[in-house]
Formats: structure tokens, sequence, C-alpha cells
């Protein structure tokens, strides 16, 4: 059995992977309640096709909008920007909230219901597994998987180093509320408001619900953890000077202080760090749910081969594979909100980079061949999939007559999330690989 701790995105995401694989799991969450709130609210293109891969893309396509124009309003009036070229795959905007929600539904069509206020306290480990202590009872498990946020106890307690740290002077307002007077057609920004930016973005849902997103100078008064509903309209009032904007019924509030942080290790023997418990960093650029969500499609497969008899190193792939672009998101995400914060151009703007289409596994030790680690379009799991020209194609391979134009071989072998395991002439070459990693 799989022990997640934390029923977060990343770790919902890694259980429906395992439950649709028929590998026991159970999702224990400290909180009491489900999160409602919108926080992360960008899937992005890679993030959509591995929820089409799990099975729930339809629910968040019909639950989503796409991304709305920016509209930047200055002292002179506004112009409405888009925040992607045309053509580009674009992301889909759903509260984290509700994205939770569906992944659980799912997760309970495969029998497993996520466990509330089941803390886990403490735990140790053997060679045969770990011993988890859950809201005061013990629980055995094959492995443990952190996915307990960015402060996570499971980080904490294998006392792996969480290095990093604060990004700039950057302190965030964030907050669902109900507004009436804004086009909801837009998301809006007053970037040179004073003291500091204020924005926004209609929710999807047809409701009069936005996130709003402003920075805040730190004052002792604006800290408290408890932002009114008085506040947060005085603040839209005095920044937009839009009284006409109404603000009511604020249901969820954070205070947001941006970190560029990320562990050293991903793996202590059988305990496992993903998520936002192995790297936090700006939300510009919307990528810290979408990189948690692919560390767990990293890891769902490994695990099950591992616990389905697969070479136990198998395991030791995530981190090689994983970190690096964790190294990544982290540079990417700061360099984006320094942008923001010096008004620059191009700081709102998405492209190729934070779609996360292009990122690949090249240069780890399960990258075989020339287009090894590489992602390929619309072929996923939840098994290993193996493209063959027609001629040379074994009974239970793809027939890819083009294989030799796009790839330059007979036989591409693609892992169960989509990335060529082996890119070969050799059908040896995939026989040796399916016999470490399955
Ligand atoms: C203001 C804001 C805006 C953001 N915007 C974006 C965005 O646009 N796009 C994007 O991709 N990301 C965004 N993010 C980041 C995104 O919200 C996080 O990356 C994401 O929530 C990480 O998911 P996770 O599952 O790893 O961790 P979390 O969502 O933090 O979930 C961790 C879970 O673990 C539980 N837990 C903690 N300790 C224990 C324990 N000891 N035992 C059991 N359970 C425990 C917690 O209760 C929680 O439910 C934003 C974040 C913030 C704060």
């Amino acid at each position: 059995m799989i022990l997640i701790a934390g029923a977060g995105p990343t770790g919902l995401t890694l259980a429906v992977d395992l439950a649709r694989r028929g590998v026991p799991v159970r999702v224990v969450d400290k909180a009491d309640r489900h999160f409602v709130g919108s926080r992360g609210k960008g899937l992005q293109p890679r993030t959509l096709e591995v929820l089409a891969d799990l099975g729930v893309l339809d629910a968040v396509r019909a639950a989503g909008a796409p991304y709305p124009l920016l509209r930047m309003h200055g002292p002179n009036g506004h112009d409405d920007r888009p925040m992607f070229e045309p053509g580009e795959a674009e992301p889909w905007m759903l509260g984290q909230g509700e994205f939770e929600a569906i992944l659980r539904a799912k997760l309970a069509e495969h029998g497993v219901r996520v466990e509330l206020g089941a803390e886990l306290t403490e735990f140790t480990q053997d060679g045969d597994g770990v011993t988890a202590v859950v809201g005061g009872t013990e629980i055995r498990a094959d492995y443990l998987i952190g996915a307990d946020g960015g402060r996570s106890f499971v980080r904490k307690r294998l006392g792996v180093a969480f290095v990093g740290h604060p990004v700039d002077q950057l302190t965030m307002v964030i907050a669902d509320v109900t507004s009436r007077g804004l086009d909801r057609d837009r998301w809006h920004l007053w970037p040179q408001a004073r003291p500091t930016m204020i924005g926004m973005c209609p929710l999807p849902g047809g409701t009069d619900r936005f996130q709003l997103m402003m920075g805040i100078t730190a004052e002792p008064s604006e800290t408290s953890s408890e932002i009114s509903e008085d506040y947060l309209r005085a603040a839209l009032h005095e920044r937009t000077g839009r009284t006409d904007v109404t603000l009511t019924d604020p249901t969820w509030t954070s205070i947001y202080r941006s970190n560029a942080r990320m562990v050293d290790r991903y793996r202590i023997g059988r305990v496992l760090l993903a998520g936002d418990a192995a790297h936090v960093h700006p939300p510009t650029g919307g990528q810290g749910l979408n990189t948690g969500v692919q560390d767990a499609y990293n890891l769902g497969w490994k695990l099950a081969a591992v616990l389905n008899g697969a070479p136990g190193a198998l395991l030791d792939t995530y981190e090689e594979e994983r970190l690096p672009i964790a190294a990544d998101v982290l540079g990417l995400s700061t360099e984006l909100l320094g942008k923001n914060i010096r008004r620059e151009d191009g700081g709102f703007k998405r492209g190729k980079e934070t779609q996360q289409l292009h990122l690949t596994y090249r240069g780890s030790s399960l990258a075989r061949g020339e287009h090894g680690g590489d992602r390929v379009p619309g072929v996923f799991g939840p098994g290993f999939t193996l493209l063959a020209l027609g001629s040379q194609c074994p009974a239970d391979a793809v027939a890819a007559p083009e294989l030799r134009e796009h790839y330059g071989c007979d036989f591409v072998l693609v892992r169960p999330d989509g990335h060529v395991g082996v890119s070969t002439d050799d059908l040896a070459d995939v026989q040796n690989y399916l016999a470490i990693t399955s």
C-alpha cells in the first residue's frame, strides 16, 4: 500500500494514477475540510494532457474557462492584450478547490476516499516499508509520499534541506470575492496602482466571483491573518479609483510571500517528496500546481512498477528527472516575477516556456537513444506503448509508418507518462528497457 500525506493537487493526482493501476493507496490530510479557494487557477497545456490520460479532462473543461484577455488599466484609460500568441496552446482556468474536487470524484470512482482530519505526525522506515502514525494510529505502508505542501512535515522529519530564499519584497494578498461593475470577460490589472499593483481575475463558473490579487507593503496592520471585507473593498477603491465596483463576501483569503526554495533530494529510501513539499516558487507563470501534478505523473507508474516487481532503483530516476525541472521552474517564475515588479513588457505575456510541453527528461538514465526523454504528443499510458515502422511491427506494437521521418529509427518505446523511453533500430534495446522498468 502507498500512503500519501496531503490531499492537494499533487497527492490527489498521484492517488488517481495509482488507483487506476490497481495499486492500494491511502490519502490522508490533516485538514478537517476540503480546500475551497481558487489559489492555483491555471492548468497548463501539458497538465491538460495528463488530465486527459487520468480521465478527468472533460470535467475540467466543463467546470473551467479559457483565459480572458488582459485589460491593463492606467492613468489614461485601458488597453486589452492577449496573454498568448494566436494558435499557441493555452492553459485552462479553473480554481484549485474545484480542480481538487474533480480529482476526488475520480478517486472515489476508483473506490478511494480522502481521509480528512488525519494528520501524519511520525514515521520510521526499514528495509520492507514505512510505519507511519496518522491521527494517533499506526499505519504500515510500502512507501510514504510527502505531498504535504510547502511546510512539509515529511520533508522536515527527513531532515532534507529546503534551499533558497524569499523572492523580492513582494507580499501578496489573494482573495476570492464577489464583485460587480467590471467586465467579466477581462482579467483586470492596474499595474501602476499605488502603493502596489492590484488585479481582479474573473473566476469560471457563471457567477460574480473574482480572484483579487494585490501587493501589500508589509505594514503590520496589513499582515494580520484577518483580511476583512472592508479592508479589501477600501483597497480596491483606493487603488483603482473605481468606487462603482462592488466587493463583498470574501470566501477565501491568503497572505502570501513568494519564496524560491527546493530540496536537493526527492527520495530517502521508502519516503519520497512531491509537489510543494519539494519546491516552492512565485506564482508568476502559473507553474506550481502544474509542476506538482507532473511530479505525481512521473512517480505514479514507477511506484506501480516497483510494487509489481521492477527494480527499486527505478524510483531513483524520479529525483533524477524531476529535480532539474524544479530548478528550471524556480528560475523561470522568479524571472517573470521580477519583470512584473519592474513593470517590464513581457512580465504578463505567456508563451512556450510556461506551457510545459517542451519539458524533456533527456539526459536521465532512463532516456535511451537519440530522442530518449522527449515528450511524445498524443501517446499516453497507462502502460508502455511501442511505436514501430509498419514492416517491423510486432504484434503488440502500434504501427507508425512515419516513425523514421520523425525519429530516424524503427522503434520508439513510449513510457507510461508519454515520454520516449528508448528510440532505436534494435528490438533488443526495447526488451532490455522493459526489463528495468516493468
Ligand atoms: C496565492 C497562490 C497562487 C498560486 N497560483 C498558482 C497558479 O496560478 N498556478 C499554479 O500552477 N500554481 C499556483 N500556486 C501554487 C499552487 O497552489 C501550489 O503549487 C499547489 O497547491 C501545490 O500542491 P500540493 O498538492 O503540492 O500542496 P498543497 O496544495 O499545499 O497541499 C498539501 C496538503 O497537505 C496537507 N498536509 C500538510 N501537512 C500534513 C500532515 N502532516 N499530514 C497530513 N496532511 C498534511 C495540507 O492540509 C494540504 O491539504 C499558487 C499558490 C498560491 C499560494
